[in-house]
């Protein structure tokens, strides 16, 4: 992948439903203004996942799109759904795409960064006091806990009784908390560890491992441990003394909504799911918004911004990463605004807002 001091990538896009196509389109078009401006070599492959996969040949995630995938260096989603798929009935969903190609490339961690613009902090539900300063980084295992373990139904003295089992292994929380350490000693050195130790034994195992991990191997990281109950009340009390957050899946599943909250605006928040070996998959965490499809009116930053996580996990390319987020900070800084947070201003369009931000990255070479 590496020539020289330049980069040749090979990128898969799985633009998907509803505005998927609108936003990873901008999203391309920023990768390749990057591209452009810092000498490297992107080529990009469409790949089809989700109900529009299912219409073309009844699979939500074709073989050749999982193909097409592992043999790449990042992956870039849109989303998937629609109220076209949604009958209970239907023999697949567009779901089923999501979680087979998470399932497929062995994406353990799932990395959320949340950190509001200046400008919108009123936007955010909560006071622009304790929202201020807030740049917080959870990473949430994606791939075991109670999602994953057995489940069923059965009969107990003439009562159906319904049953989940929870299991983390040692090894399951060490990469997970190691991945946590590795993001930490890029920030600002403090890693949190959320779990619920006092009433669940997979917690305490948990636990062990993580401080054994981060003691070990992450000497100069900052360690404390937080219940998941009180973390759902500090995440909205003060949010701001959240460097790196790790958690199980589901504790995850939760928090990571309601942090997604603070800023206020959905078309913001990038995600990244990453594995070892393979490519990480980078995608924004709205879903596929049918209700303004076609329209033009997409925000495509939340997509842009996972493109700038995408050069910074799976081409390690910290420049070209900080400079698409530079990009989109000098364009929000500007004034310029999608419908979604206009908030009284003049909007723009989809296309509009992503060369604004293409503009920006090749204005400032
Ligand atoms: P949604 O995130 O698609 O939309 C919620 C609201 O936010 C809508 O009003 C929408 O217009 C708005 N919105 C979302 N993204 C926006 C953007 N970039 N710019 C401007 N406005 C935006 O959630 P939903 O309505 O609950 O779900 C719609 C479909 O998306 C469903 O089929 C759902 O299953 C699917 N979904 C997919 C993913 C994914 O692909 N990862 C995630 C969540 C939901």
């Amino acid at each position: 992948m590496i020539k020289g001091e330049f980069v040749d990538a090979k990128i898969v896009l799985l633009p998907g439903d509803g505005i998927g196509p609108e936003i990873v389109e901008q999203a391309q078009l920023a990768l390749q203004a990057i591209a452009n401006r810092f000498g490297h070599q992107f080529s990009f492959e469409s790949q089809m996942i989700g109900g529009c996969a299912i219409d073309e040949t009844g699979n939500p995630l074709p073989d050749e799109s999982i193909e097409a995938c592992r043999a790449a260096d990042a992956i870039l989603l849109g989303a998937v759904g629609g109220p076209k798929w949604d009958d209970p009935r239907a023999k697949t969903r567009p779901e089923v795409g999501l979680l087979k190609i998470r399932k497929e490339l062995g994406l353990f961690a799932n990395l959320r960064p949340i950190c509001p613009h200046a400008d919108l902090l009123d936007a955010s539900p909560l006071k622009r006091e304790i929202i201020e300063g807030v740049d917080i980084l959870f990473v949430r295992e994606l791939t075991g806990g109670i999602y994953f373990g057995d489940s069923g139904r059965r009969n107990e003295g003439g009562q159906e009784v319904a049953y989940n089992e929870m299991n983390y292994s040692v090894g399951e929380v060490e990469r997970v908390v190691r991945l946590a350490g590795e993001a930490a000693m890029k920030r600002n050195r403090r890693v949190t560890s959320v779990d619920k130790a006092n009433v669940l034994e997979v917690s305490r195992l948990w636990r062990e491992v993580a401080e054994r991990v981060i003691r070990d191997e992450f000497p100069e990281v900052q360690y404390d441990v937080v219940l998941v109950d009180a973390m759902a009340m500090h995440l909205i009390s003060h949010p701001a003394d959240f460097d790196v957050v790790v958690t199980g899946n589901m504790f995850g599943d939760i928090l990571t909504d309601e942090a997604s909250m603070l800023p206020g605006s959905l078309g913001l928040l990038p995600s990244a799911s990453l594995g070892e070996p393979g490519p990480g998959l980078y995608e924004p965490i709205h879903g596929s918004a049918p209700d303004i499809a076609g329209q033009g009116i997409a925000n495509p930053l939340a997509t842009i911004l996972a493109s700038a996580m995408l050069l910074r996990h799976s081409l390690n390319l910290q420049d070209e990463a900080n400079a698409i987020e530079a990009a989109v900070a000098s364009v929000l800084d500007e004034g310029h605004r999608t419908p979604d947070i206009a908030a009284g201003r003049e909007p723009v369009g989809t296309t509009t807002m992503g060369k604004l931000v293409t503009d920006a990255i090749a204005k400032a070479s």
